[in-house]
């Protein structure tokens, strides 16, 4: 638990870790920073340097004199600096758990995790909630850090906040009053042991959570199904497949079905494909746990603004549509991606790798692509992967990839763009990827718009 007396080791100054430090010093506290990033990386170091006691360019023995560590997810935790702290008995918590231990009691946490969909899914529960005049606030890995906003006052309702694995590898006392798991499937391979450890990581979320608590699961996931058992809160499940007991929220055709009595017709929802429909369900049931009017919470769905990239639509030239859904960066994603369209669909893929089996997107990729684009560090491997079962092309350079799609596409032909990997080869993020898909697809319209 907090203690002004203790000294922090924050690891990794990126907004998480920057904005733990501050919490510290505004309750108090005293806060350490390091970074392996030199100075002329980290912005706004001045006033870091000016607030705190500092050191850039690696992690020193200085930091075995603090009392306990706050570490970035972005840190792997068998780094030779982990390890020795290991070693050296020191506690090490990520900033969610350490937002965890100052925030004031009044305010009720929902905690979303799972390997694709989080960003949709805390998005659309906070504006449920905002919608229905709660004070609301989003954070985590969206947005804002945890600890940047007041949490330690009271007065905010509901924090919904959006985990990744990464975050539930620190936790000691985190319990959210409602958590979701949306969905296990392989992601980050690159970083834990095997898949098998990377689905307890997700499951931690449950952890401290007793019977007075809730969890929504995915009913059609298996895995997550056999990983219930250890859960003591209460479970509530939705699923796309079945609409028996004990699932709480289904899918009947054309409409979603909330227990006892909603029904909601899917075109009256922002979201578009199956995925959307699940990251629905799941955001009902978890304001439904928090004992809110479900009519009103119905009623705010159709003004949710979808996010951008995933599976935007940027630009239509000639009856060909171009769909930006770079946040895409694993196979379950591009799965849900191509689940989502009836039309012929023009696959641009590739990037940085994260460690997956391409090869389990062969069957998909066969039955909805006309033609996969492939670009990126990834090209040799997604060739072995699919060369000779569906129709591939192989351009290294982006824009003549997306080029290539688009003189090759006919009237009705979706080019989408939906990677199946990380970003970093030749992109700051998918952010980047995202926006330059975009005007790359804008600039193609201008074009056309001439002639
Ligand atoms: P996350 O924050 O977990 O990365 P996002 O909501 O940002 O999730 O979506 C990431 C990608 O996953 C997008 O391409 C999106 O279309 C896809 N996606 C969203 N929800 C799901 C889901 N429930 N199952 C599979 N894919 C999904």
């Amino acid at each position: 638990m907090f203690e002004k007396t203790k000294r922090y080791g924050i690891l990794g100054l990126a907004r998480s870790g920057i904005s733990a430090a501050y919490k510290i010093r505004e309750l108090g506290g005293n806060a350490f920073l390091s970074d392996v990033q030199w100075k002329d990386k980290i912005p706004a170091v001045k006033e870091l340097e000016q607030d705190f006691e500092c050191e850039f360019g690696g992690h020193t023995d200085r930091l075995l004199e603090c009392d306990e560590w706050i570490v970035s997810p972005g840190i792997p935790l068998d780094t030779p600096i982990i390890l020795k702290g290991k070693t050296a008995g020191i506690p090490m918590i990520s900033e969610i758990e350490f937002g965890f231990q100052i925030k004031a009691a009044d305010s009720k946490i929902i905690a979303v995790t799972g390997s694709n969909g989080k960003s949709t899914t805390a998005s659309l529960i906070h504006h449920i909630l905002q919608s229905m005049g709660q004070k609301s606030i989003l954070a985590g890995n969206i947005g804002d850090a945890f600890c940047s906003y007041p949490i330690h006052k009271p007065g905010i309702d509901f924090i919904v906040l959006e985990i990744s694995s990464f975050q539930l590898d620190l936790i000691d006392t985190f319990k959210p009053n409602v958590a979701v798991i949306l969905n296990i499937t392989p992601d980050h391979l690159n970083r834990y042991e095997s898949f098998a450890h990377y689905a307890v990581s997700k499951m931690r979320i449950t952890e401290n959570q007793d019977a007075n608590d809730t969890v929504v699961l995915n009913y059609d996931s298996e895995l997550i199904r056999k990983l219930e058992a250890q859960i003591r809160s209460k479970i509530l499940h939705f699923s796309l497949e079945t609409c028996q007991d004990p699932v709480k929220a289904c899918k009947d055709d054309k409409f979603i079905c909330l227990k006892p009595e909603q029904t909601i017709s899917i075109y009256n929802l922002s979201l578009r494909g199956p995925h959307n429909h699940a990251n629905t369900m799941a955001s009902l049931l978890a304001v439904s746990a928090l004992s809110l009017d479900m009519d009103a919470a119905v009623s705010s769905l159709k003004s949710f603004k979808p996010l951008s990239h995933r599976l935007e639509l940027v630009a239509a030239v000639n009856g060909i549509f171009f769909y930006n859904d770079s946040k895409a960066t694993n196979s379950d994603s591009v799965r849900s991606a191509l689940q989502s369209f009836e039309n012929p669909i023009r696959i641009i893929m590739g990037g940085s790798d994260k460690g997956e089996d391409f090869s389990v997107l062969t069957d998909i990729l066969i039955e909805k692509a006309r033609k996969v684009y492939v670009t990126g560090d990834t090209e040799a491997k997604m060739r072995q992967a699919w060369m000779g079962k569906v129709p591939l092309v192989c351009i290294s350079d982006f824009e003549t990839c997306v080029r290539t799609a688009f003189n090759e596409a006919m009237v009705g032909d979706t080019i989408l763009l939906s990677p199946a990997c990380a970003s970093y080869d030749k992109f700051k993020n998918f952010e980047h990827r995202g926006e330059t898909f975009r005007q790359i697809a804008l600039k193609i319209a201008r074009e056309h718009e001439k002639n």
